[in-house]
Parts: structure tokens; sequence; C-alpha cells
């Protein structure tokens, strides 16, 4: 991507209300002294999560390797994807061939709200094998061998290669029952009883029969594994959409193994879970007002705490409750009669604000637009340009945190030169992420180390697909 600051785009506001307005989100602005200070606290953070005797303790974490082999682009197959974000399911057919990739089919399922009630682990994971079915039966995959991958946006311990527990639910995801459990075993099991009711209802789940679920996938492992094996000194995943995290390759050149001389795995894959950073208190400095009411608000309080200042799940929220905020205080829909529609949680989505972001050119059409589709019919061209004001100052945040977190794994890494595998819906949808984060990120490393963002250009069920067949070379070196 290549891209411009867009000074020229900044709104004009009276220089009386503009002071006030900066004072008023003075808190979201971070000076280089504060995010250094931060990449200190990360180092340390990151560092107790990497090490053994603090790891357990440690908020953002270290998971230890999910494959015992990494993909290394020889993989081949047929291959099902379950890519599950907490809301969705969506299903891909992924064929490996010859360094070739393709998606032959994908599908996408929504779970329903009604499902979310009761036995939820029962519930969700029939829903999961219910949608396999459908997906295999409306492809006609039935006679084919598919091994599969179930990727998931959350958090999970890999304790052995077929035991994956979910460690919690983020991004207000909340599925009863299902932390601490093995979703390997849960999926496995919901396939078994489907295939099991196919004799009672005969026909229904026919389409079962071929599937073997080999791997449970985080997503930032699968967006890393979908670019990784293809470029050379590729060492960090990264993904800002809904949620934040980051993955990193780590070396083991050090490290004894067992395994024989040739097959020998230099290298593991590490799930940081850095949005978790902050959880025991370390961000608190530099947290605002907003960030506290939000947390307030949340299913899950002083967790994820970096990822509620980035995550698309929360910038919305975010930024509705600064607009609040000025609106109470006055400055901000000036005696409009419909100015409390804002006053509703949720009520402004990080769509919205990635509307108003695109939305450069005055008069703002598209921003008028999204207060009027809220409810709020009266504003007057100042009120559009505070509501710019405060998006940009959230987002602006957001991006100078991610490439905080960023710098401090390329130096982490301590290689000249690094690439980093970037995704997710809000850096590639917001249209000033991508610059302000590699600015920022530069500004930080420098000038020792170079780094390159190069975003993928297949979906992250590759990567998953290509995990899945280097376990299955590891199982059986003649399979993949
Ligand atoms: C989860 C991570 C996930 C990230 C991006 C976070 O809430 O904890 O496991 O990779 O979201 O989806």
């Amino acid at each position: 991507k290549s891209g411009h600051s867009d000074e020229s785009s900044q709104p004009m506001l009276p220089v009386v209300n503009r002071r006030k307005l900066e004072e008023f989100l003075e808190d979201f602005q971070l000076d280089m002294q504060t995010l250094r200070k931060l990449m200190k606290l990360m180092k340390q953070e990151i560092s107790k999560g990497l090490d053994e005797a603090t790891s357990t303790e440690a908020v953002t974490k270290a998971f230890p390797p999910f494959v015992s082999h990494l993909p290394n682009g020889t993989e081949n197959g047929e291959f099902l994807v379950l890519d599950f974000d907490g809301d969705h399911l969506k299903a891909v057919h992924v064929k490996l061939q010859d360094r070739r990739v393709s998606v032959m089919e994908s599908e996408r399922y929504t779970f329903s709200s009604d499902s979310k009630t009761g036995e939820a682990k029962n519930k969700l994971f029939y829903f999961i094998a219910d949608c396999t079915n459908q997906f295999v039966k409306g492809f006609d995959l039935s006679e084919k061998t598919l091994h599969t991958a179930l990727i998931v946006a959350f958090p999970c311990k890999y304790d052995g290669p077929q035991t994956v527990r979910l460690v919690k639910w983020t991004k207000e995801i909340n599925h009863q029952g299902v932390v601490g459990e093995d979703l390997h075993s849960l999926l496995r099991e919901a396939l078994t009883e489907r295939r099991k009711e196919k004799w009672a209802t005969p026909h229904k789940f026919d389409n079962l029969g071929k599937l073997e679920v080999v791997s449970v996938v985080n997503d930032a492992a699968g967006t890393f594994m979908s670019v990784a094996d293809k470029v050379p000194n590729c060492k960090i995943g990264l993904i800002v959409g809904n949620g934040l995290n980051a993955c990193y390759v780590k070396d083991l050149t050090h490290v004894e193994t067992d395994s024989p001389d040739d097959d020998k795995q230099h290298e593991i894959i590490v799930n940081t879970e850095l949005g978790a950073l902050g959880e025991n208190g370390c961000l608190d400095f530099c947290r605002t007002a907003y960030d506290k009411l939000l947390d307030e608000q949340s299913n899950f309080h002083e967790s994820q705490v970096l990822e509620k200042m980035v995550g698309g799940r929360y910038i919305g929220e975010l930024v509705r409750l600064v607009l609040e905020g000025l609106t109470r205080e006055g400055l901000l829909f000036r005696s409009v009669p419909s100015r409390d529609a804002l006053f509703k949680r949720d009520s402004f989505s990080t769509e919205l604000v990635l509307k108003v972001e695109n939305d450069t050119e005055e008069p703002y059409k598209q921003t008028a637009d999204t207060l009027n589709g809220l409810g709020v019919k009266h504003f007057s061209q100042e009120d559009l340009q505070t509501v710019r004001h405060v998006c940009k100052a959230v987002c602006e945040r957001a991006a100078f945190l991610t490439a905080t977190s960023l710098a401090t794994l390329i130096k982490r890494i301590k290689q000249p030169e690094v690439i980093v595998v970037v995704d997710g819906y809000l850096y590639r949808r917001h249209p000033r992420f991508h610059d302000l984060m590699y600015s920022k990120t530069l500004e930080l490393v420098k000038p020792e180390l170079k780094f390159y963002l190069v975003s993928p250009r297949y979906e992250r069920s590759i990567g998953a697909a290509r995990i899945v067949a280097a376990s299955l070379r590891s199982r059986d070196p003649q399979t993949a």
C-alpha cells in the first residue's frame, strides 16, 4: 500500500472550539516518550510470557508450538477449513498442489442468537457439525477424504497435538461451558454424534463420513502461514481486525530436540496473545476515562486491555462514548433535540467509524449520512468536524499502539530485516491505518532494523490447510 497522511483533510474548527476539543481529546494523544515507555513495558511483558519460569502468571503468552512441523511449501492435498470467529463459521475447501493453492468453494454461516442460550457447548459444536454437513453435501464433497482444520479467533493452549484448550473467550463473545475444554474433542464428538444420528434419520448426516479433524489453529497463526513459507525472513504475523494479536517465529537453533538431524525443527510459531497486554495494570498510565467506561460495560472486566484500545470490536463504542461525553459537556450537538440518539450503547459501530474516516472531502456527506442514519437529524457543519476529529483521535491512537507492539516484536527478533504479514479488516479498510502504523513503527525501530509489511494474498484458510498438511507429514512422512 502506498498512501499519504491527510493533513489537507483535517477538519477546520473555529479556534476556541478547536482548543476545547483538543483538551478533551488530549488523553488519546501518545507522544514518542510515552510510546517508548510502552515499548519497554511490552518488552518486559513479552519476555515474561516467553520465559518458562514466569509464563503461567504472564499476561501475554507464548503458547507453545501447535504443529510439530512447520509447512515448507511442498504440502499437497485437499482440505476442509472451518473458520470460527464467535458469531460466524466459514467453511472453505482448499486444494494445495505443487505449490499452487486454490480455494475451491467457501460458504459463511451465522450462529443464530437463539442457539446461544442453553448448553452452549453442545449447541455451538452441533452448529459447526451441521454447517459442515451442509457444506460437504452442497458441494458434493462427501466422497473425498478431507483432512480438517478448525481456525479459532480466540486464545488456545496446546496440551499436545490432539488437545487444544480454549483459554478464554474474548471480543465480548461468551458461549457458556467451553472455556478450558478441548476444542479438538468437542468438534470430533459433535461430528461423531451427528454421524450416529444418520442411522435414525437416514441420509440426514450422510456427508460427515470422511472427515478427519487434524488441527485446531489460532487465526493469527493461520494468517501468518498463508504467506510465511513463500517469503524468506517472514517472522511476524499481525492481526488488527475485531481483535488484536500477533504471532512470531522463534528460533530453536540452540534447543536440543530428539528428531533426526535432517528433519530437525529449527523454528516454532509463538502466539503472543498481545491483545491481553495491560491486564495486570501496566497500561493504566495511558488509559483514558473512556477506556475505563468501556471496560465497565464489557462482559470481561480488565481483560484484553490493549485489544479494547485497538480492536474493531471496540473502536466504534469508544468513539461513541467520547461523542456522548462531548454532547453532555455541550461541545457537540448543542440544543439539538435528537442528540441523545447517540447515548445508546453500541449504536456507533466500527463500520461507521470507517465510513467517517473514509469521508475526506467537505461537506462530509458520508458523515452526515451516518448521523442521520443514527437518528441525529439536526447538526451543524462544526458538529460534523467534531465527529471526524474524535474518530481520527481514537483510530490514530489504535494505530500507534499497534506500531509500538510491532516495533517491540521486531526488536525482539534481532534480525537486520524482517517481513511482517499484516491482516484484519481495520488495518485493510481504514484509509490511514497502514501509513500511521508503518511510519510510527519506523520511528521506533530506527535506525538499525529494516522491516516490510505485506498483506496476505490468500485467506488464512490456506495457512491452516498448510498447517494440517505439515502435521500429517510429521505423523507419516509419506502422506504429504
Ligand atoms: C484473541 C486472539 C485472536 C485475535 C484476533 C483476540 O481477541 O485473543 O486469539 O488471534 O483476537 O482475532
